[in-house]
């Protein structure tokens, strides 16, 4: 009954196609993960402003000052960013920051150490697999040792879904979320909406496609939040076996047809297939899900739609977007790729996230 016709209709006809992939033999994967982030849909209904922020664990709780706040002081950090000899006063001297990552990254840990650098602070490298956590530490215990020898503030990257919020409640330090399995992940979400703000103008009404891997994206979930929370309209795309079964509930446009998504939207964040958190068993195929979701010049074209793009890396080249959308940075006729600038808005918005906890405090 599950057959594989099924899961290819699901693709078109937006029907969620039920049981399990027919390739597969082990039941459905749920993961824990996303049972956790269904049960986390509904954002606070008491934004925290910004005087009160000593963590930043994710935007679903975030005022709408919080974040103009934010995104106003990584403003002024860019203008010095782009001046020929930047250099910032070192407000957080003798500052230690510990960057605790328990998944890779590249972009997000460098950008967090630079930033911190910036200001003045330090910053202590922490890798799971050189340290006492490969033999059997648990995250808690780590913390308070490190706790211990005055660091200052965590940067955490954890692949459990809310590890941000619970280390915060053990730790006074402030704690930061650098992506927390499919939960959050509040920074790459702000340099996003710093980098759309900066080229619209406003987020006032503006119309966001999120497109692809919504389930197990904690990019996603974080611009849900904060986008609508800073007056934008958010719409996802994506097959319906990657879309939240209670997405709606959020206040979201749900499209299935690419096309249709394109054509509502000012602008698209396309998101990687998270194929390490078992996205693929999700789709019939990556084919498939790349000729239904890729985001391509050809698909571009026959909407005739001028779009800005951004992604929050990395990338899987030619599944969910092909080279010459992600690579176009002049926008000869239709999409303006704005990868790079994301990555140097990461800086920005990192250090005033850093100056904002931080900051004036002893
Ligand atoms: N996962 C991406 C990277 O490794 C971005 C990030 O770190 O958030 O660069
Ligand atoms: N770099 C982002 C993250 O760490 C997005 C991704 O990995 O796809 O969540």
């Amino acid at each position: 009954m599950h057959s594989l016709k099924n899961w290819r209709n699901s693709l078109r006809t937006g029907k969620r196609p039920g049981g399990k992939h027919p390739c597969r033999k082990a039941s459905f994967p749920v993961q824990k993960n996303v049972q956790y982030i269904l049960q986390q849909m509904t954002p606070d209904n008491k934004p925290i402003p910004m005087a009160d922020m000593n963590h930043l664990t994710g935007l679903s709780g975030l005022s709408a000052d919080s974040i103009t706040g934010l995104l106003d002081t990584a403003a002024g950090f860019k203008q010095t960013l782009r001046s020929p000899n930047a250099s910032f006063s070192p407000t957080l001297k003798n500052r230690r920051i510990a960057l605790v990552f328990f998944e890779n990254s590249t972009r997000t840990r460098f950008s967090f150490e630079i930033a911190a650098r910036n200001l003045g602070a330090g910053t202590l490298g922490f890798s799971a697999a050189s340290s006492s956590v490969s033999k059997g530490e648990t995250l808690s215990d780590t913390i308070k040792n490190l706790e211990a020898m005055q660091v200052d503030a965590f940067v955490l990257r954890h692949p459990s879904s809310g590890s941000a919020k619970l280390i915060s409640r053990i730790t006074p330090k402030p704690v930061i979320n650098a992506g927390d399995g499919s939960n959050e992940h509040p920074t790459q979400a702000l340099l996003d909406m710093f980098t759309l703000r900066e080229h619209f103008g406003s987020l006032k009404g503006l119309k966001v496609t999120i497109i692809g891997d919504v389930l197990h994206s904690r990019v996603a979930r974080s611009n849900i939040y904060g986008l609508l929370r800073a007056g934008a309209e958010v719409g996802l795309c994506g097959p319906v076996t990657l879309i939240p079964p209670d997405a709606e509930k959020l206040g979201v446009r749900l499209f299935t047809d690419l096309d249709r998504a394109i054509a509502w939207a000012d602008t698209a964040i396309v998101l990687r297939l998270q194929l390490e958190r078992a996205s693929g068993t999700y789709l019939p195929s990556l084919e498939e899900y790349s000729r239904h979701y890729g985001l391509t010049d050809e698909r571009l074209e026959r909407t005739g739609k001028h779009l800005l793009v951004l992604h929050p890396g990395p990338i899987n080249r030619e599944i969910e977007i092909s080279n010459h959308v992600a690579d176009r940075i002049q926008p000869p006729g239709y999409s303006k790729s704005m990868l790079l600038e994301q990555v140097t808005n990461g800086i920005a918005i990192r250090m005033a996230v850093l100056e904002t906890l931080l900051g004036g405090t002893p």
